[in-house]
């Protein structure tokens, strides 16, 4: 009998793996208190972002609490190196990282790394800097990135609230988070981007030796279906929604228990933020987010506001349509990256050929349309000539050269959207037939 006993006991042991170490019930999450929409503090230094979100998401599913270190980007990797049990949030794998940090699978989180240059300059890649400095965040994974492949480059890390700056000649980061600045800043038209560098997917990573951390949160990840991660990338990648859902709760809970002048208090602070925020959102989802430019929502609006115009004050009103030429060919022969690129690249020759009241749109793929207030369809003949000229003569990253072709027309009194479009796109569909790189007129 006490054989038997003493048996249980030894396979009760033996059951447990020796090196099994309790999962922590709070889960403490470090990251960049600087890097929308990704990580980033909020006005009130509440934790905010794309990946708080899927960190909250996390622990509501395995139960567990999450609690946040946002803070400077070198100092959130120093905490890997100096306690036990931080988790790092989101970030590249590296291999210099490796040595004192655990990964998990990469996640469905894929963000490209850009060069961004001033518009002062004309560099098409990274290797033509020369030795005009490359701002890059401190400790990030573009500085030892650029730092191995282009050792001539002339590196100036910041801390990653400091790299982008209307000062900078160059700088090297993740797109979302520089259109993101860029807009805040009313700077994006003060930018181009020259190259995408790398595209990449985000880990998790937890201090070294801490396996059993690692392969939980790497199953926990996995659990989360990618419907929920493609909600929360699109609340922050492509602004969707323009109003909080936590508005209306917050507000109710206010009033009932809060008297007086401090509920007065409450709310007038509350709808500052409210405004603030629907602000961001609304530019962000009238903006295309590869080009910069507006997308086709935005340009239904402007195009119902012009209309209104055109009707009280009959003052002209012309519409330029313009397609790339052979653009498929593009995608086929060099992939679909560059064929961003060269989109990104033509948009901003037509930012930098037309005047500031010229709206300018992504209208479909590769199709734009520029609104012309107070100018006749001879005028933006004369525009579109430019143009033509501005885009046949510049050079595109990898495929060297492109053209595009033009339709225009001018609004009259019996048009209605239907009509005005159907005569453009009949004016575009005639520079095709002549061959392409043309400007018709109707
Ligand atoms: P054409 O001269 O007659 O205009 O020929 P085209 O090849 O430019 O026209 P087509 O309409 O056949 O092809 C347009 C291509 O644009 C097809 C589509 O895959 C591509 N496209 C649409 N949107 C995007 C995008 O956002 N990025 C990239 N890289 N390609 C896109
Ligand atoms: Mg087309
Ligand atoms: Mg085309």
């Amino acid at each position: 009998m006490r054989i038997y006993i003493l048996n249980i006991f030894l396979l009760l042991i033996l059951a447990v793996p020796a090196n099994a170490k309790e999962i922590p019930q709070t889960l403490t999450i470090t990251n960049s208190n600087t890097w929308p929409p990704y990580s980033f503090t909020g006005e009130n230094g509440e934790p905010r972002g794309l990946l708080i979100d899927l960190w909250r998401e996390f622990g509501r599913r395995n139960k567990k609490k999450v609690e946040f270190i946002l803070t400077d980007w070198s100092e959130s990797l120093e905490l890997l190196k100096s306690k036990k049990d931080i988790i790092h949030g989101g970030l590249y794998k590296s291999n210099e990282r490796s040595e004192y940090m655990d990964f998990t699978e990469p996640l469905a989180l894929p963000l490209n790394t850009r060069l961004f240059v001033s518009t002062k300059l004309n560099i098409t890649k990274l290797s033509e800097l020369g030795n005009i400095p490359l701002a890059v965040t401190k400790d990030g994974y573009a500085e030892a990135y650029i730092r191995e492949k282009y050792p001539e480059i002339q590196l100036t890390p910041f801390p990653n609230e400091n790299v982008i700056s209307e000062s900078r000649l160059a700088f090297a980061t993740d797109y979302p988070a520089a259109m993101y600045h860029l807009h805040r800043m009313g700077a994006h038209d003060k930018f181009y981007v020259a190259e995408t560098l790398y595209t990449k997917r985000l880990s998790v990573a937890v201090s070294k030796g801490n396996e059993d951390l690692r392969d939980f949160i790497e199953k926990g990840m996995k659990d989360i279906p990618d419907q929920e991660i493609n909600r929360i990338t699109q609340k922050w990648i492509q602004a969707v929604s323009i109003t909080p859902d936590w508005l209306l709760p917050a507000a109710i809970t206010a009033f009932c228990i809060m008297a007086g002048g401090f509920i007065f208090l409450y709310i007038f602070t509350l709808k500052r933020q409210v405004a603030a925020r629907t602000k961001e959102l609304r530019e962000m989802s009238q903006t295309d987010m590869l080009t910069g430019l507006y997308n086709r929502r935005r340009m239904d609006e402007i195009m119902q506001h012009e209309f209104d115009r055109f009707r009280r004050y009959n003052t002209p009103l012309t519409l330029i349509l313009i397609d790339i030429d052979y653009f498929k060919n593009i995608n086929d022969t060099h992939g679909h990256t560059i064929g961003d690129d060269v989109l990104i690249r033509f948009a901003e020759i037509l930012i930098s050929s037309t005047r500031k009241t010229d709206r300018i749109g992504r209208w479909g793929g590769e199709e734009f349309l520029i609104v012309c207030s107070e100018t006749t369809s001879d005028e933006g003949a004369l525009l579109a000539e430019k143009l033509r000229h501005r885009i046949a003569e510049a050079s595109f990253p990898a495929i060297n050269k492109c053209t595009a072709s033009f339709g225009i027309t001018e609004i009259n009194k019996d048009d209605d959207f239907t009509s005005l479009f159907a005569r453009c796109d009949a004016a575009l569909y005639s520079s095709k037939e002549q061959g392409r790189n043309k400007v018709t007129v109707v």
